[in-house]
């Protein structure tokens, strides 16, 4: 097998990505880390907005930031405003740095976003899901009888503990939890299962929201270097990649079924035959071939090689800033 093609000839890896094992982690300070990361999460956040709640592959590749159609009561939103997910993660990211982990302070700080717009790229939230919706309004109803806030919690515990409440809204927030607590994984994980319980305590997105940060306190401890010592000077060869990654995701002791069927390559799959790291490039095909996520990304990758033009033009932006007609 060429050693610069780890796809073997297939077509299993897209031609536009390169090799997971050519991916190392970037060395940086843990200040760089954290700012980067919640710029990242806003950036891919307004990227990926407008294409909400459509199905996968019925709709051009993103490549840029675009108008966002779907919140009409709010009109049409400008290229680049990130939603809800950026915004609690805001909300949570600042409640942990000003009063450490207080899961009352978390939930103050997300209703002053749901009823003040506090976080939110446009002054006002314009999205919240139902789960988050019926925690935050059961957070209002107990905290002006004057609940304590553990018991606040218990409250949402018995509320929404059910399978159907496993919506992703603890998720797509939790990112600061492992930022901020990434030296000890198993007490991020704790704090991790806290923060979804706060609106979503179902079995599924705690899970969710422990194993996200996992990954997240595991990238910390291969990539921080510290404050003033520059790039640290790893041979890239010895750096944790992107594979590293995956082979964290697919080995991890997961309790929920749903999350091993889709995160672990299946047993049907026939066994790896490399035991160690000496080739990660043959590592890397057996994945392609079998772990779901990759095979997903291939799928995905497949469907737009027969994409459409973009949905909007260069002329259609510059109407939509100039408040002009769009002739075309
Ligand atoms: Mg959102």
């Amino acid at each position: 097998m060429n050693p610069n093609d780890p796809a073997g000839g297939s077509t299993f890896r897209p031609d536009a990505l390169a090799p997971l094992v050519d991916q190392p982690v970037v060395h940086s300070t843990s200040s760089d880390k954290i700012r980067l990361s919640i710029l990242a999460t806003a950036l891919v956040d307004a990227l990926g907005g407008p294409v909400e709640f459509h199905k996968r592959g019925t709709f051009p590749f993103t490549t840029s930031f675009i108008p966002n159609t779907n919140f009409s009561r709010y009109g049409v939103l400008a290229p680049g405003t990130w939603t809800d997910d950026s915004s609690m993660a805001l909300c949570l990211a600042r409640s942990i740095a000003r009063y450490g982990f207080d899961e009352g302070r978390q939930l103050e700080a997300y209703w002053k976003w749901f009823a003040e717009g506090e976080m939110s790229a446009i002054g006002k939230c314009f999205d919240i899901g139902g789960t988050t919706f019926t925690a935050l309004d059961l957070y209002d109803q107990e905290k002006g009888r004057g609940q304590p806030t553990p018991a606040i919690l218990q409250h949402l515990r018995d509320a929404l503990s059910a399978p159907r409440n496993g919506g992703n809204g603890s998720l797509m927030r939790v990112l600061p939890v492992g930022l901020a607590y990434w030296r000890d994984v198993e007490n991020a994980k704790v704090y991790a299962k806290r923060s979804s319980e706060t609106t979503h305590p179902a079995p599924l997105p705690t899970e969710t929201c422990e194993v996200w940060t996992a990954i997240i306190a595991t990238i910390m401890q291969n990539a921080v270097v510290p404050e003033g010592s520059g790039e640290a000077p790893t041979a890239s060869a010895q750096r944790y990649s992107k594979l590293d990654l995956l082979d964290f995701i697919s080995k991890y002791p997961y309790n929920n079924e749903d999350l091993h069927k889709h995160l672990t390559v299946p047993v049907s799959a026939p066994p790896p035959q490399f035991i160690h790291d000496a080739d990660k490039y043959t590592q890397e095909v057996y994945y392609w071939h079998h772990h779901p996520i990759l095979r997903l990304i291939s799928k995905t990758a497949s469907q737009q090689s027969n994409r459409q033009k973009p949905h909007y033009t260069a002329r259609q932006r510059f109407a939509f800033y100039s408040g002009m007609e769009d002739s075309e």
